[in-house]
């Protein structure tokens, strides 16, 4: 089963994912931790893209898409969960035209509804485990008081550069503009499944799980 997680900023994409990973053995695409990865790591593309996820603003079709290509040709698993692409309408194209080429094809596209001003303080508060990438949040899961990682026992947590009120209006700005359209792009498709962002964590999931059966 192949799925996209579609919602703005901090509608909780990432945390249901890593769920999905755990229960289903589902394989995470995640566009924003790959770009984040090859800025660590320092190569030129990394470097390219450093100021222009800083200011929240989009990177280019070509680099994600290349992302993602390189991505399916790999282990698929339990499927792939498409986590913060397709960002644009180009995108999806390509994301369809890529997995048609593999003989496989998208599943449903689930859209998290999260309202504006929930996601100003769920972004703000967020911190990730810096070992396995656990989300954290400091009022609605704290990181433990031993500060060790519930899951891994690391030790080490990070807030990311682009997590600030400044970036995040450019981000949601972004996602208005250039990734809502999917909502429609899929709904024609078929494809299109809302659910309520709003809940608890494991609330969210229960709904997910509703969708995919
Ligand atoms: P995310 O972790 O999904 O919030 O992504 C962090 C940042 O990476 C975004 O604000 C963009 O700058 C960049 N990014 C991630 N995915 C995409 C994408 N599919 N298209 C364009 N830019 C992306």
């Amino acid at each position: 089963m192949n799925i996209i997680l579609l919602g703005p900023p901090g509608a909780g994409k990432g945390t249901q994912a890593r769920r999905l990973v755990d229960e289903r053995g589902m394989i995470q695409l995640s566009t924003g931790d790959m770009l984040r990865e090859a800025r660590t790591s320092g190569t030129p593309m990394g470097k390219q893209v450093a100021a222009v996820m800083d200011r929240g603003e989009l990177v280019t079709d070509e680099i994600v898409i290349g992302l993602i290509a390189e991505k399916l040709d790999g282990d698929k698993a339990g499927g792939f969960i498409f986590d913060g692409f397709p960002r644009t309408l180009k995108q999806a194209d390509a994301l369809g035209q890529l997995l048609d080429g593999r003989g496989e094809k998208l599943d449903v596209v689930i859209e998290m509804q999260v309202d504006d001003e929930a996601l100003v303080d769920r972004v703000s508060g967020r911190s990730t485990c810096g070992s396995c990438g656990e989300v954290y949040h400091d009022t609605t899961k704290p990181i433990p008081a031993d500060g060790k990682c519930s899951v891994c026992g690391g030790t080490e947590f990070k807030r990311r550069a682009d997590d600030n009120a400044e970036s995040l209006k450019t981000r949601l700005f972004e996602y208005y503009k250039q990734t809502s359209p999917l909502i429609g792009y899929y709904y024609a498709k078929g494809h299109l499944r809302t659910v309520d962002g709003m809940g608890e964590i494991d609330a969210v999931a229960a709904e997910i799980k509703a969708v995919l059966g």
